[in-house]
């Protein structure tokens, strides 16, 4: 295969990032914009010796599972990777997914699987689920600002104000806020050259509450008449609210600004100005409730979140005065959601704000149950196991690890502590089978999977799993084995 080269090619599978895999006389095409069941006349763009990446030139039969996207620019944002599959099979294909890792990577066999594995949980309406955007802002072609989100794998900004998967009332701030920027004159931020003063537009919105927060990033101190716009802004806000089409009471409860001055990627600087109310909203996950700030890390699909977080509460299996330690517990969202059902539980978490915000939400809830813990997971646990001269014991551990997964120093440390239960909520199904595997082959067995959609029309998929103490509590025995070259296989996309 060479580069420029046109090939007729059978979508066979979806790739890590929503894009088509097909097979041409045994060398593997990763398409993008095609999807399972396509037939195509693609066009490579890049060849390597065994694999190459290429894009449609004409679809020949399309898949009979593809659907209009609704977004018109779905072809060409970075966001979503998915939105022309339709939805059901979007979830078959993520339960796929981490079937396949669980049984390649953690050695888990058919039966097994087909014992503890069950329905994907989906979302009921797929579209406007996210709580939280953050619009880069840039200047377009015509040398007028421009918002929306990067293209894939790239910085060119899509305009784009009305997202399919945003909360609506974000359809309404973005062009208010742009049209102030052009009538005032308030520079665009340049990327390149780092100058310019406005660069991203956050918005957060309490899926409960409908409390909005606006954040302006500004690459400086001072947005020029910041109280005009945000008053704009509010209006804007309310008026969407009392629209007949979406009859939610909206209102804008934070305006305020972020100052980053540095020329990096990094979206949010650390010092945060109010202009209009709070610098905080307050929402919702089932009866807990959590302020969150522009810099607070919290679940951007409330809908599912608490769907997930009952899986995770189901799988703890807990009747009141178990100890549970929430590790990776983030501003303490699943740790107060255990500790209503738990007589103690201490959350671990590497960002020390979060740690800080995890116990302000302790307190607001009036939860006195619940400890939290600044530091690597990985340093505080074995530390906390030897000063406690491994007397340290659990009845749960939950882990829900970013997508490296969990230190082999933790899992020891875990298995030390000897809980009954594990519950493992996981990212990356292919580092949850890597950890998995390790976990079994020190005695603790796979009872239950689940995996919940949190993310539609993009390749991210979450799971809960439930692993037993063999020790205390033996099972059937499980045959296991892993194999490291399927591991890096599947994770790098190949499979
Ligand atoms: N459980 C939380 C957060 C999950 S995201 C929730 O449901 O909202 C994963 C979290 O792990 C992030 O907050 C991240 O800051 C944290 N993290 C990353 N590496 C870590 C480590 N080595 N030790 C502890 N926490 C870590």
């Amino acid at each position: 295969m060479v580069k420029n080269q046109i090939v007729t090619v059978t979508i066979e599978d979806i790739g890590n990032d929503g894009e088509g895999i097909g097979k041409v006389e045994g060398y593997t095409l990763f398409v993008k914009g095609a999807i399972i069941g396509d037939v195509a006349k693609v066009k490579v763009l890049k060849a390597k010796k065994t694999y190459g990446y290429a894009k449609v030139e004409e679809l020949i039969t399309p898949s009979p599972d593809r659907v209009t996207p609704r977004c018109a620019v779905s072809g060409r944002c970075g966001g979503c990777q998915m939105q022309h599959l339709s939805y059901e099979k979007q979830l078959a294909h993520k339960a796929d997914k981490v079937k396949n890792c669980l049984q390649r990577i953690g050695g888990l066999s058919e039966e097994h699987l087909a014992e503890v594995m069950e329905p994907i949980i989906g979302m009921d309406e797929p579209f406007h689920y996210r709580n939280k955007a953050q619009y880069p802002v840039g200047i377009g072609r015509d040398g007028k600002p421009v918002m929306g989100f990067y293209a894939g794998h790239s910085h060119n900004i899509i305009d784009c104000a009305d997202c399919a998967i945003q909360e609506p009332v974000n359809a309404v701030i973005l062009p208010v806020v742009k049209a102030f920027i052009e009538e005032y004159g308030v520079s665009a931020y340049d990327e390149e050259k780092g100058t310019g003063l406005l660069r991203h537009v956050l918005t957060r919105v309490g899926f409960h509450t409908k409390e909005v927060m606006v954040c302006l990033i500004i690459n400086g101190k001072k947005f020029p008449k910041a109280e005009i716009l945000a008053e704009r802004v509010k209006t804007a806000v309310e008026e969407f609210g009392l629209n007949a089409d979406t009859s939610c009471r909206y209102t804008l409860k934070s305006f305020c600004l972020n100052v980053n001055t540095a020329k990096t990627n990094v979206i949010l600087g650390n010092e945060i100005l109010p202009v209009y109310g709070e610098t905080y909203i307050t929402d919702y996950i089932g009866d807990i409730k959590y302020q969150i700030s522009p810099l607070s890390f919290y679940q951007v699909n409330p809908e599912q979140t608490v769907k997930l977080y009952n899986k995770a509460l189901e799988y703890a299996d807990l009747s009141g005065g178990e100890t549970v330690w929430d590790l990776y517990c983030g501003i303490g969202t699943i740790s107060l959601f255990l500790a209503q059902k738990a007589g103690q539980v201490y959350g671990v978490e590497i960002v020390p704000q979060a740690i800080e915000d995890a116990k302000k939400n302790a307190v607001l809830n009036g939860m006195t149950n619940a400890e939290f813990f600044a530091g690597a997971a990985e340093d505080v646990m074995p530390a906390k196991y030897r000063e406690s001269k491994g007397s340290m014991r659990a009845d749960v551990i939950c882990v829900d690890p970013p997508r490296k997964g969990c230190e082999e120093s933790l899992l020891d440390t875990i298995v030390a502590m000897e809980p009954e239960r594990i519950v493992y909520v996981s990212c990356d199904p292919a580092t949850l089978a890597r950890d998995v595997k390790y976990l079994g082959e020190k005695g603790y067995l796979v009872k239950k999977v689940c995996p919940v959609d949190q993310f539609a029309h993009t390749g991210h998929v979450e799971t809960v799993v439930l692993l037993g103490n063999q020790k205390t509590k033996p099972d059937s025995h499980i045959k296991l084995s892993v194999d490291m070259d399927e591991f890096n296989k599947v994770k790098n996309g190949e499979k």
